[in-house]
């Protein structure tokens, strides 16, 4: 008897699957195809990218997270790697091109690895046996440093801006971000990077970027005739309003007659006026108000020679009070000297055409400020990026104390490490190890090939120099010759290289395991607005 076989579908119509090898091997090609996009701006002679929103907005950049966070990559593997990046960038925030070149590499390796039929999850294994004896042997090589280091700390700095838009003035920003650090450095020597505020300024060059030992808000005073500069500023932080809420008053009063008006008005005349007078009393002589200043509160407050702003966000309340010692209080009428905070100065600032108050020379400043400056738009923006990577590797320095050789010469003693591990090891996994041993190579590879050098006589004189035991031997990317990264100051802190062989390897062994890429079809969209949605997330 025939028999009628009607196909099943299990999935709605218009779904995409791709398995087993084609599935990989398309996410292999979409992942190795973003780590091939930042390739080419690794290192001090890396290229920039010039990037174009559809509005035209441009972006000039070397900076391996804003290049892929910029591109709105939009295959599922592919962001998998844009994913490396950001976590290197919240992480560390800095080596986002090297954990993202890593990551390629092992992808294709385990490409090779794959056609020569070796079990994808053999490989997943072997990677994170390897992963693991590199994080372990780094951690060992790796040289101690402190915060009493500062010279070395100022290497830090530098190798983070070399061949950045930061480079003709890194010594002195290396100096300012080095300084900034050690000011804001808690008891127990954590470092947290969003005390250092970085502001940028159009006008003038990078040469007159400065250290601000306090903070610059970007808010003037509230009255004309407030003094514009105040020496020896005792500040007072008030997170609530400097008027009267109308909302109360309607609640509450019904006018009459005009005297009960009059007599209104000069009660809410005498309630502003004790609020002033409150301010004064605890010796107060510069107010920072999170809400609104009553009209009237800033004339009594300029009568009395009080420099006052308001609308200061809850972000920059915190950080005054950091910066000063003062006391955040929304109680106005216990108002007390011990509630204020210091600085040296305070006064009114101009930069271009905005004006700032800057709060200076405080005693003990748990926040300060790094004011950028360059000659256009584009250059601030890529100083900053810059400027940013620096104080996110010194943080990471100083949070484990623990520093590396750059110029390729971590890479080229983990890659011998493992690969020597390799040995204690028998099959497959041996050459999935192998494979990843290989793929670390490709930092020193991609340094010599983006400074026009040949990679293969420089990565072999590399080799011969670990093998004498040189440990931080590593690129000259300048003169093409082996030096010691260590002793010429190309050093970075071991957290870029450990969060970078970390995440490059756990996302190589997710993509690895899927041998099944479901995809449903693509909802209709809605047809976008005119002129609209044109942002880079800027
Ligand atoms: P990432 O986004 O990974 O930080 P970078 O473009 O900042 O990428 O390049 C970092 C790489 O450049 C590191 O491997 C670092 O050791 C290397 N490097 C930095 N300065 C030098 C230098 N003066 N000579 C050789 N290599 C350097
Ligand atoms: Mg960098």
């Amino acid at each position: 008897m025939a028999q009628n076989y009607q196909p099943i579908f299990i999935l709605p119509e218009g779904s995409e699957r791709t398995y087993g090898k084609d599935a990989q091997r398309t996410n292999i090609a979409a992942a190795k195809a973003v780590a091939e996009t930042v390739r080419t701006t690794l290192g001090p002679k890396g290229m920039d990218k010039m990037l174009v929103n559809s509005i035209g907005d441009v972006i000039i950049t070397n900076d391996g997270y804003t290049i892929l966070d910029e591109m709105d990559i939009e295959h599922p593997s592919a962001k998998m790697i844009v994913e490396i990046a950001k976590t290197q960038q919240d992480e560390v925030g800095d080596g986002t091109t090297t954990a993202v070149v890593i990551a390629g590499e092992l992808l294709k390796n385990a490409e090779n690895l794959l056609s020569q039929d070796v079990h994808p999850t053999v490989i997943a294994k072997g990677y994170r046996m390897a992963g693991e004896q590199a994080m372990s042997t780094i951690e060992k090589l790796s040289e101690p440093i402190s915060k009493e280091d500062t010279k070395l700390l100022n290497k830090i700095a530098m190798t983070a801006m070399t061949g950045k838009a930061a480079e003709m003035a890194r010594e002195q920003l290396a100096e300012l971000i080095v300084k900034a650090a050690i000011l804001t450095i808690d008891e127990s020597g954590k470092l947290d990077t969003d005390d250092i505020k970085l502001e940028k300024k159009v006008g003038f060059g990078v040469d007159d970027s400065e250290l601000i030992e306090g903070i610059l808000l970007d808010k003037e005073k509230v009255h004309s005739g407030m003094p514009s500069s105040i020496k020896n500023a005792k500040i007072a932080l008030i997170d609530k309003e400097l008027e009267i809420k109308k909302t109360e008053i309607d609640a509450n009063i019904e006018i009459k007659d005009p005297s009960q008006m009059q007599a209104f008005i000069d009660m809410e005349e005498k309630m502003i006026r004790d609020m002033v007078e409150n301010v004064a009393k605890s010796g107060a002589n510069v107010v920072f108000v999170q809400k609104g200043i009553d009209d009237l509160a800033k004339h009594f407050l300029s009568k009395k020679g009080i420099f006052a702003v308001e609308r200061v966000s809850d972000d920059n309340m915190q950080k005054l009070a950091k910066a000063t010692g003062a006391k955040i209080t929304n109680n106005l009428r216990d108002l007390a000297a011990t509630d204020l905070g210091f600085a040296g100065i305070v006064e009114e600032k101009k930069l271009g055409d905005e004006t700032f108050t800057l709060i200076g020379k405080c005693k003990n400043p748990r926040s300060v400020t790094i004011l950028i400056r360059g000659g256009t738009p584009h250059v601030v923006d890529e100083l900053e990026r810059a400027v940013s990577d620096a104080v996110g590797d010194i943080s990471a320095t100083l949070s484990n104390g623990k520093a590396v050789g750059g110029a390729g010469a971590a890479e080229i003693e983990i890659s011998r490490a493992v690969r020597k591990y390799a040995t204690t090891l028998s099959g497959r996994e041996q050459l999935a190890v192998l494979a990843f041993a290989d793929a670390l190579e490709v930092i020193p590879r991609t340094l010599a090939e983006n400074a026009g050098l040949d990679p293969i006589d420089v990565l072999t004189e590399l080799k011969a120099a670990h093998d004498k035991g040189q440990k931080w031997a590593g690129i000259d990317v300048f003169s093409g010759k082996v030096m010691d990264a260590w002793k010429q100051g190309v050093i970075e802190p071991l957290k870029i290289k450990t969060q970078a062989i970390k995440s490059a390897t756990e996302v190589t062994e997710l993509i690895l395991r899927i041998d099944d890429v479901i995809a449903s079809s693509k909802k209709g969209m809605p047809p976008m607005p005119q002129g609209g949605m044109g942002g880079m997330g800027m």
